[in-house]
């Protein structure tokens, strides 16, 4: 297959020492050969042998310098991307860098969409497509977790373990129709018992791998937190003292802090993903409005609420109707501004949230609902914070090397798929139907985990994946 070579700057563009641009394709070679001179000033790049690197000087069309440089020259298939590669280390200020790039451009080579180069790795064949996402994922990790799951996830621990299901269930898939196609020396007998343990081990596995994606979008990517309450109430005076820093504006006149606000806080091993939100109530004015709006659709995708409370004042229907809006949500009450004389206590809210929901005041215990006196100004309960949140999200979830995390939600959604299919298998063998019924959801989990390598997808998604990555990947 024919490609057009194409070039970027693999290196950030901001200055620093040396800058990498990175031209790959048929013509990699040809196109630098142009532009390349050695010290004795002749073009020479295209007499390289595979795998050296070089020093010499990338020239303009009138044979003026440009930069000192030091040039990798890599043969196919031994290249990140498979192909002819050529990489151009030169000085790391950013119009150095695009200035070299252009005259590459100049001599034939065309601009790289983001991600082409891993897009390439992927056609070519070099690595799956899990592989070609792990690589986007160590690019982007934001923290130790992360990014060891994105190493181990590059080295093929996800690839591996989809391969090996894919497997056991063409074999089963193989068995059946070579049975149907040959009864005469393949029997069918007995074979329901053994699919059915089949069936049931690999679903085991499946769901398995499935529970670890939530808690591994959650070291990965945070905790999905929001703030609400009133307005008035000390959100900003938290989030400031969350961050340890003045991000938020705080201010003594109810509903100023108009839009939401997102941070990102780190405690330990777990990050919070915060927002938070508008004071919430009842208003007439529109730009508060939006915000409240916004809120109620942050709400609906956290996975904590931290709820605030004035707790030197009565409750009052804005928080029934906050109530109502975080219901089902894993929550914690943060009774503030402990400093002061104390009106709702546990107690007070315990019975307001009966009375909310008429039930007995124990309710709010079943519930995924935990209370916690706090003082922003003071700086007290910060700790306690912090510990309720460890405790309710990294309980027993610390993270071993070897162990295998689902951290993309495409594959996921794949597993699920493919769970779902096996369930649909057990039916069928459970209603004792006809052999092809077990083949056809087979092969439907056996399409569905391709989808995680890639060798089922089509190039839409394929194009959509790689899109995501940054110039130069
Ligand atoms: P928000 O509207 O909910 O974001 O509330 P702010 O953070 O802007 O706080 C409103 C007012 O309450 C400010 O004057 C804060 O200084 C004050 N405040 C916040 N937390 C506390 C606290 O723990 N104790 C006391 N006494 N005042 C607080």
């Amino acid at each position: 297959m024919k490609t057009d070579t194409i070039a970027a700057i693999a290196t950030a563009v901001s200055d620093a020492g040396i800058g990498i641009i990175r031209v790959s394709g048929e013509e990699a070679v040809f196109i630098v050969h142009k532009i390349y001179q050695n010290k004795e000033k002749r073009n020479v790049l295209a007499q390289y042998a595979a795998n050296t690197i070089h020093y010499g000087f990338i020239v303009t069309e009138n044979g003026d310098i440009l930069d000192e440089v030091m040039v990798s020259v890599m043969k196919a298939p031994y290249s990140y991307t498979m192909e002819d590669t050529v990489e151009i280390n030169c000085h790391g200020g950013a119009l150095m860098m695009k200035k070299i790039l252009s005259a590459v451009l100049h001599a034939g080579a065309r601009m790289a969409e983001p991600g082409e180069f891993t897009k390439r790795a992927f056609l070519n064949g070099r690595i799956d497509l899990s592989k070609a996402e792990a690589v986007m994922d160590i690019i982007h990790a934001k923290n130790e977790f992360a990014l060891k799951t994105s190493v181990n996830q590059l080295k093929g621990s996800v690839s591996e373990k989809i391969k090996t299901l894919r497997d056991q269930i063409l074999y089963e898939i193989a068995f059946i129709e070579s049975a149907l196609d040959d009864p005469e020396h393949i029997s069918l007998e007995g074979y329901e018992q053994k699919l059915s343990d089949q069936v049931f081990r690999i679903t085991e596995e499946l769901e398995k791998l499935l529970l670890t994606a939530d808690d591994g979008r959650i070291l990965k990517e945070g905790i999905r937190t929001v703030i609400v309450g009133k307005p008035n109430v000390g959100k900003s005076s938290l989030l400031n003292l969350l961050m340890g820093q003045d991000r938020a504006i705080v201010t003594d006149i109810a509903g100023t802090t108009r839009d939401t606000l997102e941070e990102t806080i780190r405690f330990g091993d777990i990050t919070l993903n915060i927002t938070d939100t508008a004071g919430i109530r009842d208003t007439e004015d529109t730009v508060e409005k939006i915000g409240v709006e916004k809120a109620k659709k942050t709400i609906k995708e956290a996975d904590l609420i931290l709820y605030v409370i004035d707790s030197s004042e009565a409750l009052d229907e804005n928080d029934e109707a906050i109530l109502k809006l975080i219901e089902g949500k894993k929550t914690i009450i943060l009774l503030n501004k402990s400093d002061l004389q104390e009106v709702t206590d546990k107690k007070a809210i315990e019975g307001f949230y009966a009375s909310v929901f008429d039930h007995n005041s124990q309710f709010i215990e079943e519930k995924d609902i935990s209370l916690l006196r706090i003082s922003a100004k003071e700086k007290k309960g910060l700790e306690a914070l912090k510990n309720l949140i460890e405790e309710d999200f990294l309980h027993g979830k610390i993270v071993s090397e070897d162990e295998l995390y689902i951290t993309n939600i495409r594959h996921k959604e794949a597993i699920a798929d493919a769970l779902e299919s096996m369930h649909q298998v057990k039916k069928s063998l459970d209603a004792h139907m006809p052999e092809d019924f077990y083949s056809i959801d087979l092969m439907s989990a056996y399409a569905s985990l391709g989808r995680i390598l890639g060798v089922e997808v089509g190039e839409d998604l394929v194009n959509k994946i790689f899109a995501e990555f940054c110039m130069g990947k």
